[in-house]
C-alpha cells in the first residue's frame, strides 16, 4: 500500500498528459501519479487509421519521450487497471497482473477516454480501431485481404477506407444512417465526401438498414435488411465511441452523456475533475453542455483542467476542431456542424471552404484542403458572429482580411449593446 497525498490521474491519453504537463508548468511540486491500462508510453491515436496501416514501417509516435516523465516526476504508471475509487477515502485500489495498490488522493483527474462500440451478434474476427494494438492486427490482416466491408461512414471507417484503396484493396462501406459522418458533417459536406469516396473507387452503401453479419468458409457476409449481400475477406468497424464514465458512476460523479463537469472540470463529487473525451462541459460559445470526441480538443480541455485543478480556473470556450484526411483531401471542421440548418460554400474549386448557420449565426465551417481558412472563421464562431451570409462570400478579399474586419464590427456592435 501507497500512502502518500498526490495528483492522480486516470488515463495516460492526450487528456491525461496534457492535464500532468499543465500541472507541472504551474509550478506545482506534488507527486504527480499517471495511470494507463496501456502497456505502452502514452501515443497519439491520429495516425493509427491513416499511416499506421499504410506506412512501409509505422513506428508507435508518443506523445513524450520516455525521459520526460522522470524528468518532471512523474510516476507513470503503465498496464495499471483502476478498480475501485473510494471518494470518501480519497483513496483509489488499482491492480496489475494479480497485484494490487492502493493510492490516495489529494486530487483526482479521470481523463479515461472511450472505448469502441462492438457490434452485437457479430461472428469473431471484426476488427476495431482504437488501440495500437488494433491498428497492428488491422494491418496484418489487411496485408491477406482483398475485399474489404467497413461497418459505419464514421471518421474511423472512412479513414480505414481511404487507407485500404491506397494499399490497392477493394472496399465497401455500409452505414445505417443516410449519409456519411453524419454526426460530424453538414449535409452538403457529407455529399461531397461521399463523392470523394467513390471518385476514389470505394463502394458506399447507405440507407442500410440491419446488417447481418455471417462468417462463410470465404470470409465474410453482410446481408442487408434489403436483402442484398456483400462478401468480403475483411470486416473493419467504426460504429462509434462510448465514454468510459464507469469508475465516475462508482465514485458517485453525476453523468449526462459522459462525466458531468463544471468550467474548471470539477465533477460533482469534490476533488475529483474530469477531462477529454469523457467528460460532458458547459460550452459558452454554444450555451449548453458538450463532450467533444477529438483529438485536439482532449489536448486542450487536459491542459485546462490541469490549471485549473492547480488553483488557476479560466473559463473554457475552444472551438471544437478535427482534421481528417480521405483519399488525399485534408478535411478541417471547426464548430459543431450537425447543428446547422443552412451552409454556403465560398469558392467551387478543390481548395475551398464551407460556412454552417443556425439561422444567422455561424455555428461551424469545414475546409477542404483549404487549412488557411480555418483560423479566421474559428475566430468568427468563437465569438458567436451573426449577420448576413453573403457577407463571408466576397472571394476577392482574402478571408482573414474579411474575417478580421466582421469581428471588429461585430465586437463594437456586442459591445455598444
Ligand atoms: P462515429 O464518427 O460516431 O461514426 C460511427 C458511424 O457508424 C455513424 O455513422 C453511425 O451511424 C454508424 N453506425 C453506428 N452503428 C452502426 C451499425 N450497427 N451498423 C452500421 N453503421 C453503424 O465513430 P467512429 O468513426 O467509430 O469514430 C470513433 C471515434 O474516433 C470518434 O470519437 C471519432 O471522433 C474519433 N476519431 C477521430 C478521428 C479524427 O478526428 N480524424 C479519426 C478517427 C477517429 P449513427 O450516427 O446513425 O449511429
Amino acid at each position: 500500500m501507497t500512502v502518500d497525498r498526490a495528483v492522480v490521474i486516470v488515463g495516460a491519453g492526450e487528456a491525461g498528459v496534457a492535464a500532468a504537463s499543465a500541472i507541472r508548468e504551474s509550478g506545482d511540486h506534488r507527486r504527480i501519479v499517471l495511470i494507463s491500462e496501456e502497456p505502452h508510453l502514452p501515443y497519439e491515436r491520429p495516425p493509427l487509421s491513416k499511416e499506421a496501416l499504410t506506412d512501409e514501417t509505422p513506428a508507435l509516435k508518443t506523445i513524450r519521450p520516455a525521459p520526460w516523465f522522470k524528468e518532471q516526476f512523474i510516476d507513470l504508471r503503465l498496464g495499471w487497471r483502476v478498480q475501485f475509487i473510494d471518494a470518501a477515502r480519497r483513496s483509489l485500489v488499482l491492480e496489475t497482473g494479480g497485484r494490487a495498490d492502493e493510492l490516495f488522493y489529494d486530487q483526482l483527474l479521470l481523463a479515461t477516454g472511450a472505448r469502441v462500440r462492438t457490434l452485437t451478434d457479430a461472428p469473431t474476427g471484426v476488427c476495431y480501431l482504437r488501440t495500437h494494438e488494433d491498428s497492428v492486427a488491422l494491418r496484418s490482416r489487411l496485408s491477406q485481404a482483398q475485399r474489404l466491408l467497413v461497418i459505419g461512414g464514421g471518421v474511423i471507417g472512412l479513414e480505414v477506407a481511404s487507407s485500404a484503396r491506397h494499399m490497392g484493396k477493394e472496399v465497401v462501406v455500409l452505414d445505417m444512417a443516410p449519409r456519411l459522418m453524419a454526426r460530424a458533417l453538414a449535409p452538403d459536406v457529407s455529399n461531397v465526401i461521399t463523392e470523394l469516396h467513390r471518385d476514389g473507387g470505394v463502394d458506399i452503401r447507405l440507407n442500410a438498414g440491419s446488417i447481418d453479419l455471417r462468417q462463410t468458409p470465404q470470409g465474410m457476409r453482410a446481408i442487408l435488411g434489403d436483402g442484398t449481400v456483400y462478401d468480403g475477406d475483411l470486416v473493419a468497424a467504426g460504429i462509434g465511441v462510448i465514454p468510459n464514465t464507469e469508475l465516475a458512476a462508482q465514485a458517485g460523479c453525476a453523468l449526462e452523456n459522459g462525466i458531468l463537469v463544471d468550467e474548471a472540470g470539477q465533477t460533482s463529487v469534490p476533488g475529483i475533475y474530469a477531462a477529454g473525451d469523457a467528460a460532458a462541459f458547459p460550452h459558452p460559445v454554444f450555451d449548453r453542455h458538450v463532450r467533444v470526441e477529438a483529438w485536439q480538443h482532449a489536448r486542450r480541455h487536459g491542459a485546462h483542467v490541469g490549471r485549473a485543478m492547480v488553483g488557476t480556473p479560466a473559463p473554457y470556450s475552444e472551438v471544437p476542431w478535427f482534421w481528417t484526411d480521405q483519399h488525399g483531401v485534408n478535411v478541417q471542421v471547426a464548430g459543431l456542424a450537425a447543428d446547422c440548418d443552412r451552409t454556403l460554400w465560398r469558392g467551387a474549386g478543390p481548395a475551398r471552404t464551407a460556412f454552417h448557420f443556425s439561422g444567422n449565426r455561424l455555428v461551424a465551417a469545414t475546409t477542404l484542403n483549404n487549412g488557411r481558412d480555418m483560423r479566421p472563421v474559428t475566430n468568427l464562431i468563437a465569438a458567436g458572429w451573426q449577420g448576413d451570409p453573403q457577407a463571408l462570400l466576397d472571394a476577392s478579399t482574402p478571408l482573414g482580411k474579411l474575417a478580421a474586419r466582421l469581428l471588429a464590427e461585430h465586437t463594437a456592435a456586442t459591445a455598444a449593446a
